[in-house]
């Protein structure tokens, strides 16, 4: 059967971005997408925050950086982190061979995400919050950035990696 994949809803040409509008992949939309189901996620969306939005930050310590929208001064850490365990958990029962990650995003960026500091120099050493989620409720899921996936050994051993996952469970089932 098709390999189904998590995806960042705004790499398939969803408009969830806090401006109203998305990063649509070629490849993952059309050539990927050819051959899996993709099952989009907008975690800042689906916690409510509407589009357009404003825009979130990480701040503080990378290990675990509060999630922030740094013009009002909200605080969304714990009702994302919350939200995010709870989508974590639900993905764990969608039969998912990988996951494709915008990369960047304090929600959805699996590393080198701006993290600012109190001094509010940023440095890129931190993760999203669903991201995270992600990774610790599914640590063996074949998980990768777009932005990674240009590099065509990376996104060839990524692919791999997913069919091999498919026929795997095909196989057990
Ligand atoms: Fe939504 Fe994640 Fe895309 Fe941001 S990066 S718009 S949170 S799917």
């Amino acid at each position: 059967s098709r390999p189904r994949l998590g995806i960042s809803a705004c790499l398939l040409g969803h408009n969830v971005r806090w401006d109203g509008g998305q990063k649509r992949s070629r490849f993952l939309a059309d050539v990927l997408g050819a051959h899996v189901d993709w099952v989009p996620v907008c975690p800042e969306l689906e916690l409510g925050l509407g589009v357009p939005r404003e825009t979130l930050r990480l701040v503080g310590l990378p290990s675990r950086p509060r999630l922030v929208a740094p013009r009002s001064g909200q605080d969304h850490t714990e009702a994302m982190e919350s939200l995010a365990a709870a989508r974590a958990e639900a993905l764990a029962k969608e039969d998912l061979c990988g996951f494709v990650l915008k990369k960047d995003s304090p929600s959805c960026g699996l590393e080198r995400v701006r993290v600012y500091r109190e001094s509010g120099v940023p440095l890129k050493d931190g993760a999203g919050v669903f991201a995270r989620a992600l990774r610790a409720r599914l640590p063996a899921l074949p998980v990768e950035e777009e932005g990674r996936l240009e590099d065509s050994a990376l996104r060839e051993r990524f692919v791999e990696r997913v069919f091999a996952l498919r026929r795997w469970k095909d196989a057990l089932a």
